[in-house]
Order: C-alpha cells, then structure tokens, then sequence
C-alpha cells in the first residue's frame, strides 16, 4: 500500500490535519478531523468496553487463570514530580541523540540506521562525506512546564509521559473506596506526551499521544500466568476488529531485553506500510513488571540494576529519591496473606492503533459508476465497531417525496449512530464518498420506496444490494454494526 495516497485521504477526507496547519504545523503534533475523531473514539470506546465496562467479573475469560475485576481511573497529567523521580523518568527517560554539524540534522542514535542524510538522500546519516555527526548524548523525553506564578526551578512539572504512574499512585485509593478484590485490573486512557527527537511516520511517532493502559494486580505466584493471559487477550482483541493476523505479530522479548524484576514482556506489532518489508512497528507492549512499581512508590526509586532491587542512595547515604512512605501493599481477606502485588502491564497506543486501523482499511478495487463502467474506487474497509459513519441514506432523486422519507429513516438512524445523509449528486459519486469515508451501510430511497415501502442498503465491501422494508432499517443496522 502506499503510504502517500493514505495520508492524502486522511487530510482529504478529514481523518487527520497537521497540527497548526495555518502556521506551517508543528512537527510530531497532529489534529484529528470530523472522520478521524469518530474513529478514534470508536477505537478508544471498543477498548474501554471490551476492557472494562463490558468485562464480566463473574465468569471467567477463556484463557484466564481465574475471575478477575476490572475499574476505570482518569487521572490528571500533571503530576508531584516526585512521581517521576522516584519512577525512574527523571534520570532514566532519555534517548540518545546525534546531531550532524554540517546540516543541523538531528536522529536518536538508535534510528541511524534506518535514516537519511538530509543532504544525500541515498545514504545513511554519517556516511556522506560531507556528515559531521557528534557523539550521543542523552536527551530526556519528558517535557517541562510550570505550575504557578513563581516560576522557579522548584515549580518545574513535567506532562506525562505515561499514564501508568497515576494508577500506581492511586492503588490504594482504588482498593480502600471499591470492593476490588486481587486480581484485578486499572484501565485509563489519556493523553501523553514525550518529546520525541525525530517524530515521524506520520501519526507513528508522534510528541502528544493517547494511551490506553491497563496495571493488572496479581499475586506473585500467578502473575506469569497472568502475563500469558494479557499477552493473548490483547493480540486477540486487535484480530477481532480487523487487523489482518499476517500483519500483527507478538515478538517476545529476549531474555538479555529484559529487566531481571521482569519474567516476560511481549511487544505486539504491527506491519505498517511505511517500513521496509519484513519490518514491524510496536503497537502494544505487554509488561510483566513484577513489584517494582509500587515498591517504588513506597520505598523510594529502586536501582533497577540491583538484584534483589534496592533502593538506589545518594551521596549522603538517603534515599536519592523518597518514595511516598505509603503501605501500598495488599492483605488477602481470606488467607490473611500480606504481599505486594505483582503488576502486568498492557500498554496501548490509541493512536498506533487508529493508525494500524486506518493502513489496514485501505484498499483501492473496481466498482461500476453510474453509467456501468469499471473504474478504480478507494475504499476504507473498517471493521463496522471502528467506521467512524455507520450508515448513510440518500434520496434517489431530490423530487416526489424521496428526501422526505430518507429524511424519516436518517432521523431513526441518527438517535443511535453516527449516519450521514447527503442528497446532492449523482448517486454514483454518493457512493463513493462514503466508500472513502469507510461506511459499511448506503440506504437509498428510490422509486419503489413510494409503492412498497422498501429502500436498498449496499454493503460497502461486497457491493451486493438488498431491499428491506423502511420501519426494519433500524433493526437490520443494529444487527449488522452492532450497539
Ligand atoms: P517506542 O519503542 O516505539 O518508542 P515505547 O516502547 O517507548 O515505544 P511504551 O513506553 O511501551 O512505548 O508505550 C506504550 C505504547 O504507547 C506504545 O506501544 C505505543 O503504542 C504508544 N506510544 C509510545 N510512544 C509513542 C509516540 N511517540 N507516539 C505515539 N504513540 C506512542
């Protein structure tokens, strides 16, 4: 597929806009348009429900060691910034960057090998003759801002750089205002920010990004099994809405990647367009974290290099960073067991996954037009849960009562999708747009709706066309999109 016709669409069509597009844009910031906000709600709201509210904590999942429970938390993204000092961001949340002298070129250290010299495209940064690239040096992701009027050094805040850490600060909040018992899961979707080096592939790597993430508290003795449960539960839940499984793959991480607190992580990935064959980008990382997160909270930042984990000292023999001194641990009711959960971690990109979504949709096949002849139609193939519009109901003609009675089942339709009415045009052109646009459902009211009371609906991806009795639309809809 190729990528610049998807981008083309997307702004066409009004997925997605360059963040401050009037000013020239801002690299790494994007803005989603009237199309592309539909379908990232629809995305964020599969996830929340599948996750959360859809969650039956009575029955236990397929694949699942036992019932678990599952709650929400929205937190704020500005946070005590001893949140991350003790979480390890503020010394640890940092990439390598190289820059090269001669053409203010700038790369994360890591990426050289897949860049490109400003100056000489064909080439690797560093390879042209010209190049005069520095040493690595380390660069914090995190942004900075300001909290209050001062304005000093001790009024520094930082955004987000994952919405993980307002779950383990609100552990025992969560557990002392529910009944949540262990296991159970924290879901929160919010937005994020990292300042990356070098954003890039289009929405891929962006500088402010939604997550979706889930801290799942286990007990220590299940957790690898919990784990395993996620891992799947998650690579499951993309194939479920369309992503082909011949482009997904769950790549776990080698033993010497990971951290020895840690007995698994799984990256699910994705095999975007834009990268080079056989190569595929991160739309998930599954976690085993182990204790280490609410350890932290307690007792101060943990050296993640020590083993057992201690608490890293500074100069002074202290702690370097003070945890919160919060018993953030877990008494079992019935055991009387006292632990300190263990944390599996699922954490989603919304926009990864919008994107993921919108690479896989695309397709370019043959359909007549209006007058019978084959032409070439884009067509956005969403999963109907995602398509940000579910239907749209055109009048055949704008004459003999037709837009009144398309007007009838738009109204009906409206109270619970998304749907679009359009009148103007060949019906032909109609149906394109709304290929364009990913709407599974066409309903047109013509000629025969006047003496039969039917109207035709149009699949999206088969073509295929049926008549169905006006007062049932409603009912067939519901039943082929779902909700
Ligand atoms: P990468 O290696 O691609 O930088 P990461 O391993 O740092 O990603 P995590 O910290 O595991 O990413 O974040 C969890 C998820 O958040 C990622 O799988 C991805 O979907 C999303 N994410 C992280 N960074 C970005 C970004 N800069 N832009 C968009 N989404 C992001």
């Amino acid at each position: 597929m190729d990528m610049d016709k998807l981008v083309s669409l997307c702004r066409r069509r009004g997925f997605l806009f360059q963040s401050s597009e009037i000013y020239g844009g801002l690299n790494g910031f994007w803005d989603y348009g009237p199309l592309g906000v539909e379908l990232k709600r629809n995305i964020k709201e599969a996830w929340w429900r599948d996750m959360v509210t859809a969650h039956n904590e009575l029955a236990r999942p397929p694949g699942a060691p036992s019932t678990y429970e599952m709650v929400g938390l929205d937190c704020s993204i500005i946070m005590h910034p001893q949140v991350w000092k003790v979480s390890g961001h503020y010394d640890l949340f940092h990439d390598m960057m190289v820059d090269c002298r001669e053409c203010q070129g700038r790369w994360r250290a890591d990426h050289l090998q897949s860049g490109e010299c400003p100056r000489k495209p064909s080439k690797r940064p560093g390879e042209f003759e010209k190049c005069q690239l520095t040493e690595p040096r380390e660069f914090n992701l995190m942004f900075k801002t300001i909290v209050g009027a001062m304005g000093g050094e001790e009024d520094t805040a930082f955004l987000r750089p994952e919405t993980a850490q307002g779950i383990f600060v609100n552990f025992k909040n969560v557990t002392d205002s529910t009944r949540v018992k262990i296991p159970f899961g924290i879901a929160q979707i919010g937005k994020s920010f990292r300042n990356e080096i070098t954003p890039r592939n289009f929405t891929f790597r962006s500088r402010e990004f939604e997550q979706m993430e889930i801290e799942f508290f286990c007990h220590p003795n299940s957790s690898r099994k919990w784990y395993e449960y996620w891992r799947d539960r998650r690579m499951a839940w993309y194939t479920g809405l369309g992503l082909a499984e011949g482009r997904l793959r769950l790549r776990d991480h080698a033993a010497d990647e990971l951290s020895h607190y840690s007995t698994g992580t799984g990256d699910i990935e994705y095999a975007f367009p834009f990268l080079a064959e056989g190569e595929f980008g991160e739309l998930e990382g599954v976690a085993h974290r182990g204790d280490f997160d609410l350890r932290s909270h307690m007792e101060g930042k943990l050296d993640p290099k020590t083993n057992p984990l201690t608490v890293e000292l500074g100069p002074d023999g202290k702690p370097l960073y003070k945890g919160s001194g919060r018993d953030l641990t877990y008494r079992d009711e019935v055991s009387n067991e006292h632990f300190t959960p263990h944390v599996i971690e699922p954490s989603a990109g919304a926009d990864r996954a919008t994107l993921a979504f919108l690479c896989e949709a695309y397709h370019e096949d043959q359909a007549p037009n209006d007058k019978g002849d084959m032409q070439t139609r884009t067509v956005m193939k969403f999963h109907p849960r995602v398509a940000p519009v579910k239907a749209a109901v055109f009048p055949l003609v704008k004459k003999d009562g037709m837009p009144e009675a398309a007007k009838e089942i738009y109204t009906a339709l409206k109270r619970r999708w998304v749907v679009f009415y359009d009148e103007k045009g060949a019906v032909g052109r109609r149906y394109r747009r709304q290929d364009e646009a990913g709407t599974p459902y066409c309903i047109t009211v013509d000629g025969q709706t006047l003496q039969d009371g039917t109207v035709t609906i149009r699949d999206r991806d088969t073509l295929e066309q049926w008549r169905v009795k006006s007062a049932d639309v409603v009912e067939e809809i519901a039943r082929r999109v779902g909700g």
